[in-house]
């Protein structure tokens, strides 16, 4: 009995896997109309600085309205854009549209755009950034690019060459979700970084942690040894922006700073969100 139990539970797996692969092709169709019908759409959420009390960028973040399934999180078609190579279209639509909302709306704060890792093992990605900021007239000076330090590791000649082709353009190079992944300090000090973003599981387990507390407390000091800008992500509390403050930390990141919004609200909200940060900043003191 157990025996036929196992084998009708196989045949329900195999139908289910079936089933999978059918609904994967499909959102993979749907995601290539989704780009070319514009189904998709960018939030963004700012960056603080610390030091000169404003805000000096906001990170464009990806969200699909999708027809059936309602609103989707990058987490939802990024692997799957990344496995099936439609993450090139996916960032170029992203670049264009990031580049054409902040020159339009801001003319000092800068944009930051995720790209992925794999995007690096070309070397067109000059060339496709440099065509996007032709036709957005946006300064490459303002355009910021985080990419998680992976990137060092699958191709690391050609990640090294194209990011100082990016670097001598004037863009920004920013190591995303900073102390997940398995490269060292010193190995990723010879890729020309501008900065770090130390990921955000850091900063929550400061809330109950000595030890977590002091880890952020050390990374801040490498990166100021290293000579690059620390930015801390997901901050969430007074009391972590106020550890943060303390330990030197250049620009903050997350829900207690700001949400990410439409540009719509940021056009109408840039200045009050400046102030009550500012606001809470001072608070820490
Ligand atoms: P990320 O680049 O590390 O972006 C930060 C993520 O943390 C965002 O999630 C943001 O909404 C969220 N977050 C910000 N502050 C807080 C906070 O205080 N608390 C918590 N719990 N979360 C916070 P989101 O928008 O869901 O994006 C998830 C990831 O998807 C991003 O992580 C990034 O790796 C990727 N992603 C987003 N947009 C794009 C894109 O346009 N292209 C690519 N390749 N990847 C993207
Ligand atoms: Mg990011
Ligand atoms: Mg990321
Ligand atoms: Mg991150």
């Amino acid at each position: 009995e157990a025996k036929n139990l196992g084998s009708n539970n196989f045949v329900l797996y195999q139908a289910d896997m079936a089933k999978q692969i059918v609904q994967r092709r499909e959102l993979e169709n749907e995601l290539r109309e989704a780009i070319k019908e514009d189904q998709l759409f960018l939030v963004y959420q700012p960056r603080f600085d610390i030091h000169a009390g404003r805000i000096h960028s906001v990170e464009a973040l990806v969200r699909w309205l999708h027809p059936r399934h309602g609103l989707l999180m990058p987490d939802q078609f990024i692997p799957l854009a990344e496995e099936s190579g439609i993450i090139t279209d996916l960032t170029d639509w992203v670049l264009v549209n990031a580049c054409r909302d902040i020159g339009k709306e801001f003319n000092h704060i800068s944009v930051s755009v995720n790209i992925s890792p794999i995007e690096f093992k070309d070397s067109d990605v000059t060339t496709r950034i440099k065509n996007v900021l032709a036709a957005t007239h946006f300064p490459a000076e303002r355009l910021e690019l985080e990419v998680t330090e992976t990137v060092t590791l699958c191709s690391p000649e050609n990640a090294h060459t194209v990011m100082q082709e990016l670097k001598t353009l004037g863009i920004r190079l920013l190591i995303d979700d900073f102390g997940t992944g398995y490269a060292s300090f010193y190995y990723l000090h010879s890729f020309p970084f501008h900065g770090i973003k130390i990921d955000k599981s850091f900063i929550f387990a400061m809330n109950d942690s000595q030890s977590a507390k002091s880890i952020v407390e050390k990374i801040i000091g490498l990166g100021k040894d290293y000579n690059l800008e620390v930015t801390a992500e997901g901050i969430e509390t007074q009391e972590q922006l106020q550890q943060l403050i303390k330990y030197k930390c250049d620009v903050a990141q997350g829900y207690y700073i700001g949400r990410p919004v439409s540009l719509e609200a940021l056009k109408d909200n840039l200045h009050i969100i400046e102030c009550n940060i500012e606001a809470r900043c001072d608070a820490t003191l």
